[in-house]
């Protein structure tokens, strides 16, 4: 955990919107720029990507994120690395205090396979995703969406070394900050999961905000 609050002020961010639940949203945030995700009511579970905003095919690699800071979780500090090595983003605020990037996105499939059978036709975030690069980022396609960051969502790795999806650690008005160091596109599904504690069974609204350099 390092929790560090930001002295950004809202009144004068470039770009501001509220995401609902269940939504799709991407946006280009330009190198210098900051990128706050406020997790309005609490314990939602942002399901986002990052890509190089004129090369997309180099993308948000939890991977490479995860080895080069020795750490499973992201929090202050964290540098987001892609699949080509270079610092895409760094996390420069943090008021929840841990995020996940392991458990993935939820999907028609994982809806089946983790709850019951009839629980595929959900509302996912996988589809989500597909909807947002179909409606707003061609010529992306569904093997453009990696393994993803959940931010505020709480995924403990046990002893074992297995992922349990447990109660949240986030609150209402706590957020996340990240700085572009390059330009970027953000792709973010606000998770519609409604079989995960995580959330408390209620996925609820984000909002975005954005501050030029
Ligand atoms: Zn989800």
């Amino acid at each position: 955990m390092a929790l560090k609050e930001s002295r950004l002020d809202p009144a004068r961010a470039s770009f501001d919107r509220v995401v609902e639940s269940g939504c799709g949203f991407s946006h280009d945030v330009l190198r210098g720029q900051t990128l706050r995700i406020v997790d309005l009511e609490g314990n939602q579970a942002v399901d986002t990507l990052f890509y190089d905003r004129l090369e997309r095919t180099n993308r948000y690699s939890a991977v490479d994120t995860i080895r080069e800071q020795g750490n499973v979780y992201l929090t202050t500090g964290t540098r987001l690395f892609s699949t080509e090595g270079d610092v895409l983003l760094t996390i420069v605020a943090d008021t929840c205090g841990r995020h996940d990037t392991l458990g993935g996105a939820c999907a028609a499939e994982s809806n089946q396979v983790r709850y019951a059978i009839e629980k595929k036709f959900m509302h996912n975030c996988r589809d989500t995703f597909l909807l947002e690069i179909a409606e707003h980022l061609a010529p992306m396609t569904k093997r453009d969406i990696p393994a993803n960051i959940n931010f505020f969502m709480n995924v403990p790795l046990t002893p074992e070394g297995g992922l349990m999806f447990d109660d949240g650690v986030s609150a209402p008005g706590r957020y996340v900050e990240l700085l572009a160091e390059r330009d970027v596109t953000v792709l973010i599904s606000n998770c519609p999961q409604l079989n995960n504690p995580c959330n408390a069974y209620n996925p609820t609204p984000v909002r975005i905000l954005v501050w030029d350099a």
